[in-house]
C-alpha cells in the first residue's frame, strides 16, 4: 500500500487534500480516490475563497475527473457540501484540488489547457477522452483564473488596437497587443466603439492616461475612442496595414494589366501574368529562383507594372526602415508616387497623405509591426482549430490562452509563472 504522500503526488494534489481511500471500481473500471478537504482549508465560499458557515450538503458525493492513472481514468470523490456566504449566498464550498464549478482537477484542466496550445485538436481529445466543448470550457476557466491572478492590465505603455476578421471578411475580434510584452491582452467580438470604450473602462482612467503610444489601422473610430480616453497617447498607424494598403493597390494594377492582356488575346501573356502573382506579392528576400526569373520577365515585358512593384517595395522599406531617413524618404515616395501615372498608386499616395500623421508617427516611434501581424495571423489559425466552440468567446479565452501568456505548465513541473511565447 501507497503512503498518503505517495498517492497525494500521484494524483497530483496537494497537502491541502486529505486521501481518505484509493480503490478500483471493477464496473466501470476507474481509479477512484475518496478525498476531502483538510480541515483549516474547509468551509470556504466556491467563489471568493472567504471563510464561511456551513448551509448544507449540496449534492452528495460527487465525482471530480482527475489525470488517467496509467491505462484507467481516475476519479477525485467528495462530499460537494454548501456554505453560506454573506456575499454569494449558498454556494458550493471551496475545494483544493478544482476550481469552482469544474467537473475536473487542476491537473486535468491544466494538461488540457497545455496541450491545446501545442498540439491537434483531435490528438487532444483522443488522448485526454473528453468532448471538444469540454475544452472549450476548460480553457475558458484557465484563462479566467490567469487574468484573475495577474492584472492584464497593468503598466500597459504601449499598446496595438487591431480589428482581425476571423471569418472570411465578415466576422471581426476587436484585439489589443502590448508592444512591450508582446503579450495579447485583450480581445471581443465585434469591431465597435462601444466595444473599445469597455476595454478602457478596464484599463481605468488613471492607467489609460500611462499610456503613451496606440498603434492602429487608420479607421477614424479607433482615433476618436483613443483620443476620449487615452489622453496622452499618440496614434501611430500601424506599418503592416499601410503595407497591405500597397500590396492591395499592386495587385489592382496586376489584375488591370492582366484583364488588358486576355482582352486583346494574349492569352499565353495573359497566363504568365497569373502567374506572376506570388513574385509580386513576396518580399524579394524570400523569393525563389523562378519567381525571380518571373519577376525580370515583368520588368522587361510590362514597365507599368514593374513600377507599381517597384512602388511598394519602396514603401515597404520605407517601413521597415523607420527612423529620421525613414521620414525623408516618404517624401520622396509621395513625390513618386503623385507622378507615377498609375491610378491605384496616385490614389494610394493621396491615402497616405490623408494619414501622414499617424504614419510618421509610427515610423519615428518604432513600434514593431511584427507583434500584431503575427497575432493576425495566429488568431485565424486558431479560429480554424475554434471551429466546433459553440461561442466565440471561446475563440477569445483560446486566443487569450495561447498569446496572452496564459498557457499552465503541465503539472508537476515548475514553470514561470506566466509562460513565455513560442
Ligand atoms: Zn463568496
Amino acid at each position: 500500500m501507497l503512503g498518503a504522500n505517495v498517492w497525494r503526488k500521484v494524483l497530483g494534489v496537494d497537502r491541502a487534500t486529505v486521501i481518505e481511500s484509493v480503490e478500483v471500481d471493477r464496473e466501470s473500471e476507474t481509479v477512484v480516490a475518496h478525498v476531502r478537504p483538510r480541515r483549516a482549508t474547509k468551509r470556504r465560499c466556491g467563489r471568493c475563497g472567504r471563510r464561511a458557515p456551513g448551509y448544507d450538503r449540496g449534492e452528495g458525493r460527487r465525482n471530480w475527473r482527475t489525470l488517467d492513472l496509467g491505462t484507467l481514468m481516475c476519479y477525485l470523490q467528495a462530499d460537494s457540501a454548501r456554505v453560506n456566504c454573506p456575499e454569494h449566498g449558498p454556494t458550493v464550498a471551496q475545494v483544493p484540488w478544482a476550481r469552482h464549478g469544474a467537473g475536473h482537477t487542476y491537473a486535468f484542466d491544466d494538461t488540457v489547457a497545455w496541450l491545446v496550445t501545442h498540439t491537434a485538436k483531435s490528438t487532444l481529445v483522443e488522448l485526454m477522452r473528453i468532448a471538444w466543448r469540454t475544452v472549450g470550457a476548460i480553457v475558458d476557466r484557465v484563462v479566467a483564473d490567469g487574468r484573475a491572478a495577474h492584472d492584464p492590465f497593468d503598466g500597459l505603455r504601449r499598446i496595438g488596437i487591431d480589428e482581425i476578421s476571423y471569418k472570411k471578411g465578415h466576422r471581426y475580434l476587436l484585439v489589443v497587443v502590448d508592444h512591450d510584452s508582446g503579450r495579447l491582452v485583450w480581445a471581443a467580438v465585434g469591431a465597435t466603439k462601444v466595444n473599445l470604450r469597455a476595454f478602457f473602462d478596464l484599463v481605468g482612467d488613471e492607467r489609460a492616461k500611462l499610456i503613451k503610444l496606440v498603434s492602429a489601422d487608420a479607421a477614424e473610430w479607433i482615433a476618436d475612442v483613443v483620443a476620449e480616453r487615452a489622453e496622452n497617447a499618440t496614434l501611430c498607424i500601424d506599418g503592416f496595414h499601410t503595407v497591405a494598403w500597397a500590396t492591395a493597390a499592386l495587385d489592382d494594377v496586376r489584375r488591370e494589366v492582366w484583364n488588358e492582356a486576355r482582352r486583346s488575346g494574349m492569352t499565353g501573356y495573359a497566363k504568365e501574368l497569373k502567374g506572376a502573382r506570388y513574385a509580386l506579392w513576396k518580399n524579394p528576400e524570400n523569393l525563389t529562383e523562378h519567381q525571380e526569373r518571373r519577376l525580370n520577365w515583368i520588368a522587361a515585358v510590362n514597365q507599368k507594372l514593374y513600377r507599381a512593384y517597384l512602388l511598394k517595395e519602396q514603401l515597404r522599406e520605407i517601413i521597415n526602415r523607420k527612423g529620421r531617413r525613414a521620414l525623408a524618404m516618404l517624401d520622396e515616395w509621395l513625390t513618386w508616387a503623385a507622378r507615377c501615372r498609375i491610378p491605384a498608386f496616385v490614389e494610394l499616395g493621396r491615402k497616405i497623405r490623408r494619414n501622414r500623421a499617424g504614419i510618421e508617427a509610427a515610423l519615428r516611434h518604432d513600434l514593431s509591426n511584427a507583434l500584431v501581424e503575427s497575432t493576425n495571423t495566429k488568431l485565424r489559425v486558431l479560429h480554424r482549430m475554434a471551429f466546433g466552440f459553440k461561442k466565440p468567446e471561446h475563440l477569445i479565452a483560446l486566443a487569450l490562452l495561447d498569446r496572452g501568456g496564459y498557457c499552465p505548465p503541465l503539472p508537476g513541473r515548475s514553470a514561470p509563472a506566466l509562460a513565455a511565447l513560442g
